[in-house]
C-alpha cells in the first residue's frame, strides 16, 4: 500500500488518492503498517488530522480514540462501550488511562527521569515482576476489573493487556506545548520506553511505540528502549535514522533483560517471553546497525555461578554495548513467593531450594554481594561497562567501607554518551 505525501512538518497528511488506496474505513492495524513503510521513518502519519471516523458512531476521530479487537477505529466513546476480548488466555481491550508522559524515579538507577507505558498490564507474565504492585496498576483494580474482567491484579499478572493506542498522537501535542523538562544528572532527561509493561510484546504494542519514539526523536529528546521482545528489530530504520540527528551522543539506546541464558530456568518464571538467546541475537542485529545497545542482566538467580557470569560477559562483549546493568534478584513481596512455587512447578527444584533460601537475609546479602564482585570484576576482564545496582536493604547490612562504596555507586550516572534536551525556548 502507497500513501502519498502531503507534508505537515514532520507529521503527513493522507491526500485523495491515499485515502482512496486505503479504502472506506481502513483499520488502525493498516495504518500504522502503511506509515511504517512510508517514506522516512520519522514522518508520522497523525491520526488525529487524518479526517477518519468512528467505525461504529461514524463521527470524526478529532480527540481521543482506540480501535476494536477487530481493528477497526473506534472513537473515545465507542472504545469505553466496546467488550473486551479473551483469546489464548489473555483478555485485550482499551486502557482509559489520561496519562502520557510520567516523571520517573529510575534515575535511581541511571535510567531514565521520564517513562511512558504503552500498555496495562504484560503479556509475558514474569513471576518476579514488581509492576503489578506499583500504583500504576495496583491503584487501579476497580477499572481493570470493570474494563477487564481481572480480580486480582498480581495473580492474574501475564493474562490481562489494555492498550494506549493514541499515545503518539498525544505525545506530539503534549512535547509541542511542554516547555519545562525534568533532568537529573544520573537520569539525563531521557525517556524510556517502557518500565510497567514490554512495548514489543505484540504488533499492536509495537506500532504505539514506534509512534512515541519518532515524536520523541522529533523534538530531539533522548530516548532509552527496554524490551524482552526481538520485534524490537522491526524498527531498526528509525534507529538507524536517530542516530544520525545528533553529534553530543546518540538519541535513541536500546536494551534488553538478560539475566541467565539457562532457558529452562528461564521459562520457568519468565512463562511467556522470548528466549533470551533471541534477546541476544536482536541487540546483535540493532549494534551491528550502529544502534548503540545496552543490557539489564536483572534479575541474576542464585544458581548462577561465576562461569555461568562469565560466559553471559563474553557474550555482552560481543554486542559492544555502552553499558551492562547487573542486579541481583531481591525477595521482597508477594511476588517473590509466586516466584519459588512457578519454578518448582516448573519442575526447576534447585531454582525454587535456591530461591527459597534467600528469604533468610544474611543469605541473600551474601549472595548479592558475591554476584555484584563477579559482575564488576568480569567487566573490568573483558572490557565491559558494568553498572551495578546495589538494593538498599544490602547497603544498609554490610560493613561501613562497602557501604560507602556502594553508596557511590548508586550516584554514579551510567556512563552512556547521551546528548542534552533542547531546553524549551
Ligand atoms: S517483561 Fe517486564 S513488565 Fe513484562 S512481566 Fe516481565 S518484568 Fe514485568
Ligand atoms: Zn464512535
Amino acid at each position: 500500500m502507497r500513501l502519498q505525501q502531503e507534508s505537515n512538518g514532520s507529521h503527513y497528511l493522507l491526500s485523495g488518492e491515499a485515502q482512496d488506496n486505503l479504502g472506506s474505513s481502513p483499520t488502525l492495524d493498516t495504518l500504522r503498517e502503511a506509515d511504517r513503510k512510508h517514506g522516512d521513518p520519522l514522518d508520522r502519519l497523525d491520526i488525529l488530522d487524518a479526517n477518519l471516523n468512528c467505525s461504529k458512531c461514524g463521527s470524526e476521530l478529532t480527540e481521543r480514540f482506540s480501535a476494536a479487537m477487530n481493528g477497526q477505529l473506534l472513537c473515545w466513546q465507542c472504545a469505553m462501550s466496546d467488550t473486551a476480548d479473551t483469546t489464548n488466555e489473555i483478555t485485550r481491550t482499551t486502557d482509559s488511562a489520561k496519562v502520557v508522559l510520567s516523571k520517573s524515579n529510575l534515575f535511581h538507577k541511571s535510567l531514565c527521569d521520564y517513562v511512558i507505558n504503552v500498555a496495562t498490564g504484560c503479556t509475558h507474565g514474569c513471576k518476579f515482576c514488581y509492576v503489578p504492585s506499583t500504583p500504576g496498576v495496583s491503584a487501579r483494580g476497580d477499572m481493570l476489573g470493570e474494563r477487564a474482567d481481572v480480580e486480582d491484579v498480581q495473580r492474574d499478572w501475564g493474562g490481562y493487556l489494555l492498550y494506549r493506542d493514541d499515545l503518539p498522537e498525544r505525545l506530539g501535542r503534549k512535547l509541542e506545548r511542554k516547555r519545562k523538562w525534568k533532568w537529573t544528572e544520573r537520569g539525563q532527561g531521557v525517556v524510556m520506553l517502557s518500565s510497567g509493561t514490554d512495548c514489543y510484546q505484540d504488533r499492536r504494542t509495537a506500532q504505539i511505540t514506534r509512534g512515541c519514539v519518532a515524536e520523541l526523536v522529533e523534538h530531539r529528546i533522548p530516548v532509552r528502549i527496554l524490551t524482552r521482545s526481538p520485534a524490537v528489530c522491526r524498527d531498526i530504520d528509525l534507529y538507524q535514522r536517530a542516530t544520525e540527528l545528533t553529534d553530543d551522543g546518540m538519541l535513541v539506546r536500546v536494551g534488553s533483560s538478560i539475566p541467565c541464558l539457562e532457558e529452562e530456568q528461564v521459562r520457568a518464571i519468565e512463562p511467556r517471553a522470548p528466549v533470551p538467546s533471541a534477546r541476544l541475537n536482536a541487540l546483535q542485529k540493532l549494534s551491528d546497525a550502529g544502534v548503540p545497545v545496552y543490557v539489564s542482566m536483572s534479575p541474576t538467580y542464585p544458581t548462577q555461578d561465576r562461569d555461568d557470569f562469565e560466559s553471559l560477559i563474553q557474550k555482552f562483549a560481543q554486542l559492544d554495548p555502552e553499558v551492562v546493568f547487573h542486579e541481583p534478584i531481591n525477595p521482597r513481596g508477594a511476588n517473590f513467593d509466586m516466584t519459588v512455587e512457578a519454578a518448582r512447578e516448573a519442575g526447576e527444584t534447585e531454582l525454587a531450594n535456591e530461591l527459597a533460601k534467600l528469604r533468610d537475609r544474611e543469605y541473600w546479602v551474601d549472595y548479592s554481594l558475591k554476584q555484584m564482585r563477579w559482575a564488576e570484576e568480569l567487566g573490568d576482564e573483558y572490557g565491559v561497562n558494568v553498572h551495578i545496582w546495589p538494593d538498599k536493604q544490602v547497603i544498609t547490612s554490610v560493613d561501613s567501607e562497602t557501604e560507602t562504596e556502594l553508596r557511590n555507586q548508586r550516584k554514579r550516572p551510567s556512563g552512556e554518551i547521551i546528548p542534552d534536551v533542547p531546553l524549551p525556548t
